[in-house]
């Protein structure tokens, strides 16, 4: 899998690339990550990349011409997404579409006030966010989307069922981990993951998976359609109070509207 991460601080992009997972990955053989100076390809002797906004306004914004000649003197590997609070959210569904995707996709990281609208209309092939909060470049933005597809490929991660049952893959949120002490400070681990017994270990996760997601992100078990019949069982079967967020189960509305 090749990623492409073009910036004007590469050596961000580098130095988080070269170690743990990811730097083990690329010396395998497994990733291909290539990292481009957008600074490489402008004239000037100062190498500058921005100027000031057409109409006025605070802040500087990339030019089009560096960009521009960056991308056509790198041609990094299609498509191409720029990072921005405007694209669309990177979610765990994407991060799997990518991390299938046969030849890789390359990331353009925008810095200051942002880049010039003609890099986004006629340069990139689309826009992500990583959530609704400003940075202050893409590079941050660009780790997080490398990071959460490097770990889908192949190879990557060391045990491949790791990322077949973790969060958002199905829905929902994880269940949670112990590991040893079995008590700490008097906190002891869930009596169920001490007994041996794996289907009832399984069922109290599938259990505690559903409880948790509904009780922090109910919006996660809203979007899969509510619980279903078996759902509400299990969680009452293992004393998790049941109250669907919405969805197949919700009663309606009690009073008749006016
Ligand atoms: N003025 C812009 C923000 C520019 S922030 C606005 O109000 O929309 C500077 C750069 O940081 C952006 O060009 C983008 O590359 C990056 N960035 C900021 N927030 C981001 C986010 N939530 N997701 C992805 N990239 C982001």
């Amino acid at each position: 899998m090749r990623i492409e991460v073009l910036t004007i601080f590469p050596g961000l992009i580098e130095g988080y690339l070269a170690e743990s997972l990811i730097g083990k990955a690329r010396s395998r053989g497994l990733l291909d990550l290539r990292v481009h100076d957008l600074r490489s390809a402008t004239a000037d002797p100062h190498r500058s990349v921005d100027d000031t906004p057409f109409g006025g306004g605070a802040g500087m914004v990339l030019a089009p011409g560096p960009i521009f000649a960056a991308v056509e003197a790198a041609q990094p590997v299609r498509p191409l997404f720029l990072l921005g609070p405007g694209g669309r959210r990177f979610d765990q569904a994407q991060a799997r579409e990518l991390a299938s995707a046969p030849g890789g996709f390359s990331l353009l990281c925008g810095r200051y006030e942002g880049v010039d609208q003609r890099v986004v209309d006629h340069l990139v092939d689309g826009e992500l966010s990583i959530g609704d909060y400003v940075l202050a470049g893409g590079e941050a933005a660009a780790l997080v989307v490398v990071e959460a597809v490097a770990r889908l490929v192949p190879g990557v991660v060391g045990n491949e069922a790791s990322t077949v049952h973790e969060s958002f893959s199905d829905g929902l949120l994880e269940e949670p981990h112990y590991t040893r002490p079995a008590d700490f400070r008097g906190w002891p681990v869930p009596e169920v993951l001490r007994c041996g017994d794996h289907g009832r270990i399984a069922r109290w996760r599938r259990a505690a998976a559903l409880a948790r997601t509904l009780r922090s992100r109910p919006d996660l078990v809203a979007a899969r359609g509510g619980l279903t019949d078996q759902e509400v069982q299990l969680l009452a079967d293992h004393g998790y109070p049941v109250a669907s967020p919405g969805g197949a189960h919700e009663e309606p509305e009690a009073h008749e509207p006016h």
